[in-house]
C-alpha cells in the first residue's frame, strides 16, 4: 500500500540516517514528502541512505551531512549547513544516532561508560536544544522532536548499565522537553523499540538473539521499517494531542 503524504514541506533532520533504523526513517519520512537531512558520523553510509529517498513531490530535495552529534561544535556546525542549504530550520528532528559498548558492570570502563552517555544522551540533548533554537529564532512555531529510546532504558539488561542508563535518560529529557517547549508547538516523544535487525543487534551472539527472540510475544525481531512507520505517525499531524510519550515498539516484549 502507498504511504500517505503526511509530511509535505516539512523539512526533517535524522540522525544516525546511515544505517539500520535510521537509513529506515529517512526513507519513510521522505516517502511521505519530506525533505531529509541524512546525519551521520560515516559521511559515505549518509551517502548510501540519500541515494534510496523518495523524491516525488515537488520541492522535495534531500541532503546528507556529516556530524557527530556528541560535539556541540559539531552540532552548530551542522544547523548552519543545514539553515544555509534549506533556508529555514528542520520541523522535524529524529535523534536516533546511539551506540552500544556493552559490558558486565563489574569490569564495564569509565571511557565505555562515557562514550555511549556521549552520544545516546548528550547528542540528544544537544539536537534538541539547537532545533528548538532554531524554530524559535524562526518566528514560527511548530515542531516534533522524536527520540529514540529503548525497551532496556525501562526494564534494564545485563551487559548493558551504560546503554540502560543512556535511554532512561532520554526519556527524562524528552519529557521535560515536552514540558518546555509545548508553548511553542514542539512535540517531544520518545520511541522505545524492542529487539530490531540491524547492524547494532547484529553483533549480539546468536545464542542470545535466539533466546530474546523466544520471549517476544510477537515471535519475531522487528524490522526498521516497524519503527519508522511510528516515527512518521509521531513526525505528522495525527500525533498532533501527544507529547512527553513513551511508545513502545516491541512485539510486546517486557524482558
Ligand atoms: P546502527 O548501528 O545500525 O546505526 C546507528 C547509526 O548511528 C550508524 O550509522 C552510526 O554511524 C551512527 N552514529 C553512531 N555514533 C554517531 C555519532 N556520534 N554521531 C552521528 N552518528 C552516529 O543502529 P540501529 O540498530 O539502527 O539503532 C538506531 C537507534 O535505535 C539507536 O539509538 C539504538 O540505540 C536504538 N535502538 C536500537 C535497537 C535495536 O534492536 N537495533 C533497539 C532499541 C533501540
Amino acid at each position: 500500500m502507498a504511504a500517505p503524504i503526511r509530511l509535505r514541506s516539512t523539512l526533517a533532520l535524522v540522525t544516525g540516517g546511515g544505517s539500520g533504523i535510521g537509513r529506515a526513517i529517512c526513507q519513510r519520512l521522505s516517502q511521505e514528502g519530506a525533505s531529509v537531512a541524512v546525519v551521520d558520523l560515516n559521511l559515505d553510509s549518509a551517502k548510501e541512505t540519500l541515494q534510496s529517498l523518495s523524491r516525488g513531490i515537488p520541492g522535495q530535495d534531500h541532503v546528507a551531512l556529516t556530524a557527530d552529534v556528541s560535539r556541540a561544535d559539531h552540532v552548530r556546525a551542522l544547523m548552519e549547513q543545514i539553515q544555509s542549504y534549506f533556508s529555514s530550520p528542520p520541523r522535524v528532528a529524529v535523534n536516533n544516532a546511539g551506540i552500544t559498548k556493552d559490558d558486565f558492570l563489574l569490569r564495564l570502563s569509565e571511557k565505555n561508560f562515557e562514550s555511549v552517555l556521549n552520544v545516546n544522551l548528550k547528542g540528544p540533548f544537544l539536537i534538541t536544544q539547537a532545533v528548538a533554537q532554531s524554530i524559535v529564532a524562526s518566528g514560527k512555531n511548530g515542531g516534533s522532536i522524536i527520540n529514540m529510546g529503548s525497551i532496556v532504558g525501562k526494564v534494564g539488561n545485563l551487559g548493558q548499565a551504560n546503554y540502560a542508563a543512556s535511554k532512561s535518560g532520554v526519556e527524562g529529557l524528552t519529557k521535560t522537553a515536552a514540558k518546555e517547549l509545548a508553548k511553542f508547538d514542539i512535540r517531544c516523544n520518545t520511541v522505545l523499540p524492542g529487539f530490531i535487525a540491524t547492524p547494532m543487534t547484529d553483533k549480539v551472539p546468536q545464542k542470545v538473539m535466539d533466546k530474546i527472540v523466544s520471549l517476544v510475544p510477537m515471535g519475531r525481531l522487528g524490522q526498521p521499517e516497524d519503527i519508522a512507520d511510528v516515527c512518521a505517525f509521531l513526525a505528522s499531524d495525527d500525533s498532533r494531542y501527544i507529547t512527553g510519550a513513551s511508545i513502545e515498539v516491541t512485539g510486546g516484549l517486557y524482558l
